[in-house]
């Protein structure tokens, strides 16, 4: 760690919790202020017409920075602050925040797509990014390719040279917790000249660090990890300068900026990121160890288990595997919703990177309105459970999960014949 006295914003740290707690912002704030202070305006005064034609002039012909506020949909200085921090955390030159994940992503691919072009994405990335290029993206002459996860061959198939704009994916993704391969991804981005995006809510900068290994965008829902107490909503572009500032502007016309109140929000989660990615990755990995070893769990997912379908590149890329286990649990429907009711510390919930931790089967949360049939198509088994882990400790949660299992009835031996016949 380096540190420059009497210069606030000249220091350059290099653990990750004393990043999230130090950098970006300047080390003396305003009124002698510890914490960023919330600037609660719509709208910023000038002195006087010169003071006026000052700042006009140099928006107008300046570099761009004003050094100061016009009014609160071009920005605010408490969003700034943690703007800065963010990109600092992502290794970015800039960071722009929106009032959600979504208004991020759709932020995103409005600004930088024009009708005529083609997108290229993942089959697992978040349900509603994928319904917006289909669907929303589609009416606007924008076509999307869909590919399997972890087929390159397909991603590279689908990709037209001088039509395929943007490569979309996530990683870890919901609920299987899949993990891109970052460097054949780029490597094909790069060889058709076109943009990359990454969802990387799931693993945090704590975890990954996408634009390292030449992701050209880094999105998150901060409402997740980044924030850290399911209280607030808020989600974030990482990229190089110019490519920022270009989103900052659409931010302007589309209206979907953040307010100040929740980037307070943000930043004081931030400031715990380290500390809560750390514990959740340890818990989780411990989690998913107990769980494949129990005899009523039939298969569990989670990158840091060799088990795991992209364990190497998980390994490879990434300094954490998070907080989210996906598993299933020996039964159907019934028995699965049974065994989640038994379950004491987690809420039923959507959502994930808080402290508390939260429990779903996707079978009645994201595809309730899909028979088990459609399911079974997309994916998707009724037994299927998705845990997203808080802070509470190990001990506690293993606990909770064996009285929980221990309810679930022992299998009939015709059963176990049909589960090993289908695998
Ligand atoms: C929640 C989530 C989103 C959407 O973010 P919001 O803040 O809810 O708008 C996008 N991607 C992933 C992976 C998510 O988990």
């Amino acid at each position: 760690m380096t540190y420059q006295n009497g210069n606030g914003n000249k220091r350059n740290h290099s653990g990750n919790s004393t990043r999230a707690v130090h950098v970006g912002t300047s080390r003396r704030k305003a009124h002698n202020s510890l914490t960023t202070p919330i600037i609660q305006s719509a709208t910023y005064t000038f002195e006087n017409t010169a003071d006026l034609i000052d700042f006009m002039e140099s928006k107008t012909w300046g570099d761009g920075a004003h050094g100061r506020e016009e009014y609160g949909r071009y920005g605010n200085p408490t969003v700034m602050a943690v703007e800065d921090r963010l990109a600092e955390l992502e290794g970015a030159e800039d960071a722009a925040l929106y009032s959600s994940g979504m208004a991020a992503i759709t932020t995103l691919l409005l600004t930088v797509l024009k009708s005529g072009q083609h997108i290229v994405m993942t089959d697992d990335v978040y349900r509603r990014t994928r319904q917006f290029c289909t669907t929303i993206l589609g009416k606007f002459g924008i076509e999307t390719s869909v590919v399997a996860v972890g087929d390159y061959d397909a991603l590279e198939a689908a990709v037209e040279k001088g039509r395929t704009r943007f490569i979309i994916s996530e990683t870890p993704t919901n609920p299987y917790l899949r993990v891109a391969d970052l460097e054949r991804l780029v490597k094909i981005a790069k060889k058709n000249r076109c943009l990359t995006m990454i969802d990387t809510t799931f693993a945090t900068p704590i975890n990954l660090r996408p634009l390292e290994w030449g992701i050209d965008f880094v999105i998150h829902s901060a409402t997740k990890y980044l924030g850290g107490h399911n209280d607030v909503m808020a989600g974030v572009i990482c990229g190089n300068a110019a490519r920022i500032k270009a989103l900052k502007d659409a931010r302007g016309v589309y209206g979907n900026v953040l307010d100040p109140h929740a980037a307070f929000l943000i930043e004081r989660g931030i400031k715990t990121l380290g500390l809560r990615v750390k514990q959740q990755n340890k818990t989780a990995y411990q989690v998913a160890k107990y769980l494949e070893a129990h005899p009523k769990i039939d298969r569990v997912y989670y990158p840091g288990l060799a088990s795991h379908p992209d364990h190497e590149i998980a390994t490879k890329q990434m300094t954490g595997f998070g907080g989210v286990v996906s598993f299933e649990v020996a039964g159907d429907l019934q028995t699965t919703g049974d065994f989640i009711d038994r379950m004491q510390i987690p809420y039923i919930a959507p959502s994930l990177g808080g402290v508390e931790s939260l429990i779903e089967q996707p079978a009645l949360m994201s595809f309730y309105e899909k028979t088990t049939q459609e399911r079974l198509e997309l994916g998707i088994n009724d037994n299927l459970v998705r845990f997203a882990i808080g802070i509470e400790d190990v001990d506690d949660i293993i606990d909770d999960l064996e009285q929980a299992l221990a309810g679930i009835p022992e299998r009939a031996l015709s059963d176990i014949w049909e589960i090993r016949f289908r695998l």
